[in-house]
């Protein structure tokens, strides 16, 4: 990236991991280039070939079976939420409740932010919609307990982002997924920020062997064109009807076009087997972090989603790492995250580290600790 100024930088941020595959890919400019030419948008009014292929390749990826088009993570959520609502109204039976992670974010619409386990994104927009519960993320004996006959649904991000770069175990989801089958109670994923690759495998559930009954997705499907989706099985994909749901753009030519050629690049260039080189190469760098830093302490994550957390403030490193060409995020205050593009290659994965460890050094020279 280059700013006004004609500096560059390498972007670990991707637009906060929604640019798959980086800026101005060849694949990306082509596919919405000819998408532009051809038509933008028609509405849901009738069929959009784009629209018809995208679902089915997101349903043959995922081993779901259904997919509803939005235009962002939140919306998806909103639409998981309202299925499960949907799903067991149609049955009579009272379960509306959801139950969601301490820590977790789902969106900042007032659903999803009810939803978010997170009190500072409530301040100042009450009063909230009622059936939300938060537990401790992979604390199973938590939400055991906090099942009842009004749940409808569990939903989780199998690795947090927002919250901390928090990895849900794979015991515990799993756990998540037999407690919800013997309750009769849905497991919702929200894979808007871990979906499409970002942790090495398409979809982040698929490192735990279990399946949920909805995936959400956007962020890094549209690889910077706004798209969201909710994915799921028939069960409860059925709750829907034409007209329970909809949106004017989602789903729209323009921004299937952008997402297919996302989809079909990840498999073309082998991204998948990138972002597990790199990952390995990222975190060999950052543990190097740990031992040489005294407030580097831990390295989190998966794939191309990673966190160093610190035991102090990260902002003052983040701004350091920009000065000297490195873009990276917070996630919260004490843990600097890197997500780069999916096709990131080796030498900027070495120049990023390069310029972490400077950075570090400096602001650990501002505060007097000798490393
Ligand atoms: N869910 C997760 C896991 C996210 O990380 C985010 C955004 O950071 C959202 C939902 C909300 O997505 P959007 O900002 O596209 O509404």
């Amino acid at each position: 990236m280059f700013d006004d100024q004609g500096n560059s930088y390498l972007d670990f941020v991707a637009g906060i991991a929604v640019n798959t595959l980086g800026h101005a890919h060849p694949a990306m400019v082509k596919a919405i280039g000819e998408q532009a030419a051809t038509m933008l948008h028609s509405s849901n009014l009738y069929h959009i070939p784009k629209q018809i292929e995208l679902a089915d390749k997101l349903v043959w990826l995922s081993g779901l079976d259904r997919v509803f088009f939005c235009n962002s993570g939140a919306e998806a959520n909103e639409a998981a939420i309202k299925i499960a609502r949907k799903y067991f109204h149609d049955q009579e039976s009272p379960r509306r409740t959801v139950i969601t992670a301490t820590n977790s974010f789902h969106g900042r619409l007032l659903s999803t932010l009810t939803a978010t386990g997170q009190d500072k994104v409530k301040v100042g927009f009450d009063p909230l919609p009622s059936g939300f519960i938060h537990v401790p993320l992979n604390d199973i004996d938590a939400l055991k307990s906090a099942i009842n006959d009004q749940t409808a649904a569990v939903l989780l991000e199998p690795l947090q982002g927002e919250g901390g770069v928090n990895l849900a175990d794979t015991a515990y989801l799993k756990a998540v997924r037999k407690l919800c089958d013997e309750h009769g109670i849905l497991l919702m994923l929200d894979e808007v920020q871990t979906g499409i690759g970002r942790t090495g495998k398409m979809f982040a559930f698929e490192h735990s062997g279990i399946v949920p009954d909805v995936l959400t997705l956007a962020k890094g499907l549209g690889g910077g064109v706004p798209i969201g989706a909710m994915v799921a099985n028939e069960k409860v994909a059925s709750a829907f009807a034409a007209g329970s749901h909809g949106s004017t753009f989602g789903g729209n030519p323009l921004s299937c076009a952008a997402a297919l050629a996302v989809l079909e690049t990840i498999e073309q260039e082998g991204l998948l087997k990138n972002v597990n080189a790199q990952s390995v190469r990222l975190k060999v760098g950052l543990q190097r972090m740990v031992k040489k830093f005294a407030m580097a302490e831990s390295v989190r994550g998966s794939g191309l989603l990673l966190g160093l957390a610190c035991s102090s403030a990260v902002a003052p490193v983040i701004e350091s790492c920009k000065l000297k060409g490195l873009l990276v995020l917070p996630a919260g205050p004490n843990v600097l995250r890197m997500l780069p593009a999916l096709n990131i290659k080796t030498g900027e994965v070495e120049k990023a580290l390069e310029i972490l460890e400077a950075a570090l050094e400096a602001v650990e020279a501002d505060r007097g600790v000798e490393s």
